[in-house]
């Protein structure tokens, strides 16, 4: 048995107790308790014991992007995108399993216990260590040939990732995402919900004012996004969804999703799927785009779940969660416990984490240790200050990330 003990302890958006100790035992949440009495393992004066963040989209594999390639086109979408793809074709599946572990070190200094994480297919699960999660194989292409082979390489890793991920565990997952409905056959989407009937599933969803241009019948030809998909020969409408087929397919297969950016989504387009979808906004990465305010404010108002994500080092400066809750914050006028569910609670449910994003009895250990600038009047919002610090990140009780220690 363990004991934690901070001025102040939130247990979920809803609850805090003030002077409270953390009782850890198993790796579990025995209970969150009002005593100065018992002795203590660890006490935290002047700061806020909380459960770990929930990242639902990032891109791990890309921790080591050069920065100098990295949005650097005034927001040149399409510009980006190559530069991706150029990093993605020259990177090695090892330097690729390099940047997930440096991505890893990166999540837990910034207080991220558990991720929703597009990957390479073929990367060990073992790099993920010790996140929790769901890990998502990418699954990108529109051609037959190159729809069978990714099948296949696709079959190869969820056996391998599948049986190494030790699911019960660590609560490691393994699912699939088809990249987003204009690079991706229709074909692959019905494959990926079939392949993973229980683990939610990931797409990119309108993250481009373009994609809703081109998913009509018949669509648009004269758009940046057809005249990049022709440089990589990967045009082939015939093969994709129009928008409305992809809204049907979302609502009527069981799956749950999680929809990454939809930036230009209409909250009645989620509506039928309210119960199984939840956008991951990645508030960062839609300021350095220029895209139009995000419908996130819209979105939760119709009741669909909305979690904030980071998004990649190709797009973002770093994985800091609490650094794009304080940005949803103040660009989207938010709730401040609203913007804290949208990090622990809300993606937590969308990857199917039973014991995330919450320090309720029965709950993973998983928690941070934040130093907030003043005193503690408001518990979330001095964590959401920007000057809060993050001294410390626990996952099952033991510290896998303690500034004080230097590890
Ligand atoms: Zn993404």
């Amino acid at each position: 048995m363990h004991r934690f003990r901070a001025d102040c302890i939130i247990v979920s958006a809803d609850r805090f107790i003030r002077g409270g100790t953390l009782v850890v035992d198993d790796g579990l949440v025995r209970d969150v308790v009002h005593t100065h009495q018992a002795t203590v393992d660890r006490e935290f004066r002047g700061c806020i014991i909380a459960p770990g963040l929930v990242n639902a989209h990032c891109h791990l594999d890309l921790s080591l992007f050069p920065p100098a390639a990295r949005v650097n086109h005034r927001g040149d979408f399409f510009a980006w995108l190559r530069e991706v793809i150029a990093y993605r074709r020259r990177a090695s599946l090892d330097e690729l399993t390099e940047a997930v572990r440096a991505g890893v070190n990166e999540c837990l200094r910034y207080g991220v216990v558990a991720v929703g994480d597009v990957t390479t297919l073929g990367l060990p699960p073992a790099s993920w260590h010790p996140l929790r999660g769901v890990l998502f194989g990418e699954l990108l292409g529109t051609t037959a040939a190159r729809i069978e082979e990714v099948k296949r390489r696709a079959r190869c890793w969820l056996e391998a990732a599948t049986a190494a991920a030790n699911r019960r565990r660590h609560d490691r997952h393994i699912s699939l995402s088809p990249h987003a409905p204009y690079s991706t056959a229709t074909e692959l989407y019905r494959w990926a919900a079939r392949q993973c009937p229980t683990e939610p599933l990931t797409t990119h969803l309108l993250e481009l004012p373009d994609e809703a241009e081109l998913l009509i019948d018949p669509p648009s030809t004269h758009n940046s996004l057809v005249t990049l998909l022709q440089h990589y020969g990967a045009w082939h409408p015939e093969q994709l969804w129009t928008l409305p087929a992809l809204f049907r397919f979302l609502a009527e297969t069981p799956s749950r999703w999680i929809a990454a950016h939809a930036n230009y989504v209409q909250p009645a387009q989620l509506r039928p799927l309210a119960e199984r979808i939840c956008v991951a906004y990645c508030p960062r990465t839609h300021a350095a785009f220029g895209h139009v305010r995000h419908p996130c404010r819209a979105l939760l108002d119709a009741g669909i779940a909305v979690a904030i994500a980071t998004d990649s080092k190709a797009s973002a400066p770093n994985l800091s969660l609490l650094v794009e809750a304080q940005t949803a914050l103040v660009r989207d006028r938010l709730e401040p416990t609203a913007v804290f569910r949208m990090i622990t609670q809300v993606p937590a449910a969308a990857l199917g984490l039973k014991r995330s994003g919450t320090l309720a009895p029965g709950a993973h250990a998983d928690f941070i240790v934040v130093q907030p600038p003043g005193p503690i009047e408001d518990p979330i919002r001095s964590l959401l200050e920007p000057a809060s610090r993050i001294l410390a990140t626990f996952i099952a009780g033991q510290a896998v990330y303690d500034l004080e220690a230097g590890t």
